[in-house]
């Protein structure tokens, strides 16, 4: 399972979040080599303006897999272009993918299905190779952009489509940025540029946009038809309501606004050498949540990262400590602890949260507060080797009425269906377990060498 299957809803949000105020190229970067590194590729149809982002691609890693999607239907300029830029780019695993022969052979056996039924004519062409081009890969770049117009002016940066990340990092750039970009990089142009031709894509389909004509005028000209199918309009989604959950709180004021920092998340994760983010200990009390989030704490902290515990029982000694311990104060216990996390991992640090959360719905509030990289950790001991440790005592009292609704005695406690991560602490030394869960972190935050390391 990969680290984006494991988040289970709206990862589109969730990037859009992470990268809010990120430029094309750290976006670039951010999905190459942190985030989706070996799992992503670009879709390029080596137009006019596809060398701005294969060069941005090529910067972070020219390996990055780009599909060409050859309909056999392309003008020789663009087969030009395309050795042209792999060259200059030093691409290295550009993949030229073609129609399924035998459905060119039984639905366009010659040729032409184009002129009838242009939607068709795709699908043979370009949808359906794409499936299949795809299918190794958790998310793709393409290169769309707001000002092409045509239904494209609400584009955001990441939609999801057919279960992957569709990332759209120029999706604010205009034609003068682009322009400045070639420039700036000396990158070669399309040899159709110069004859009018703003976007190329089939020879039958194309044509040069005259002058004052939106970027894709000369595709289809004259039909209705406007896109060739392999980017259905996907909506822009809220993260959904778990059942049962509390809204998040939101603003009582209307007239609040929130303002961007000057700081990107990027940054600071490029000056730590990792990322924000939570690991989120669920458990029994005497499971071990404390002792794992501590020693864990000081391995980290001594190799050098931004790391903090926030301890549900601190919490209660402070800013929690007018909560007791009735649903809805456990409720609200909760969410004050899931906004003080996310609040540390936006300034870059590692929070490890060690809550009980027994419910479900409790974990589910915290993973939509934090959003990205908030990671579940059940720290599994069990019940009776829970109560045999009893270190608090607590247990003991429970079972003697001392203490009402508690977790596990009189109160429930419900196992996490599918964790990040799962820490047997019942057979298993806490060292082991400390280790185990430090090798995850690295795997899922760290962000190459801190900026400090690489300038000394
Ligand atoms: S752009 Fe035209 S020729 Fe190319 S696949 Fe679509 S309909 Fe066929």
């Amino acid at each position: 399972m990969t680290q984006l299957q494991t988040v289970e809803t709206h990862q589109e949000v969730r990037l859009e979040a992470l990268f809010q105020g990120a430029t094309a190229e750290e976006i670039v970067r951010g999905m190459v080599c942190d985030l989706f590194p070996g799992r992503i590729a670009a879709v390029s149809a080596f137009g006019p303006e596809s060398a701005v982002l294969l060069h941005m691609i090529a910067l972070a890693d020219r390996s990055t897999p780009v599909v060409f999607l050859d309909t056999g239907k392309h003008f020789e300029e663009t087969r030009a272009y395309r050795k042209l830029l792999i060259e200059r780019l030093r691409l290295t695993d550009v993949r030229v993918v073609e129609p399924d022969p035998a459905a060119l052979s039984a639905r366009d056996p010659n040729g032409d299905l184009w002129k009838s039924d242009a939607d068709a004519c795709c699908r043979i062409r370009k949808v359906e190779p794409l499936h299949g081009a795809l299918a190794e890969f958790d998310a793709w770049f393409t290169g769309r952009k707001r000002y092409h117009g045509g239904g494209r002016e609400g584009l955001a940066f990441f939609e999801r489509d057919a279960g992957r990340i569709k990332v759209n990092p120029l999706a604010r750039w205009d034609a003068r940025m682009i322009d400045r970009y070639f420039d700036d990089h000396s990158l070669p142009r399309h040899p159709l540029s110069e004859q009018g031709y703003l976007s190329v894509g089939c020879r039958p389909c194309t044509a040069p946009a005259a002058d004052g004509e939106s970027v894709r005028a000369g595709r289809w000209r004259g039909a209705s038809k406007t896109e060739c199918g392999i980017h259905t309009p996907v909506a822009r989604l809220e993260p959904a309501q778990p059942e049962g959950a509390k809204p998040a709180a939101r603003s009582a004021s209307s007239n609040v606004f929130a303002v961007d920092h000057a700081v990107t998340r990027l940054e600071r994760a490029d000056a730590n050498g990792h990322r924000g983010g939570v690991l989120w200990l669920t458990g029994l009390s005497g499971a071990g949540k404390s002792t794992v989030a501590m020693a864990l704490e000081r391995r980290l902290f001594d190799r050098g990262w931004q790391v903090f515990t926030l301890d549900g029982d601190n919490l209660r000694h402070g800013l929690n400590g007018d909560l007791g311990f009735s649903p809805d104060d456990r409720d609200e216990n909760i969410r004050r602890a899931a906004e003080t996390a996310k609040l540390m991992a936006e300034t870059g640090v590692l929070v490890i949260a060690t809550f009980i959360s027994p419910l479900r719905v409790h974990r589910r509030t915290a993973r939509d507060i934090v959003g990205w990289d908030f990671h579940e950790v059940f720290v599994d001991a069990g019940l009776e080797v829970c109560e045999g440790r009893d270190p608090k005592g607590l247990y003991a009292r429970a079972r003697a009425g001392e203490i009402p609704e508690f977790t596990g005695v009189s109160a429930p406690y419900e196992e996490p269906d599918a964790p990040e991560l799962r820490l047997d602490t019942a057979s298993r030394e806490i060292d082991a377990c400390v280790a185990e869960l430090a090798a995850y972190a690295a795997r899922v935050l760290a962000h190459g060498a801190p900026a400090a390391k690489r300038a000394g």
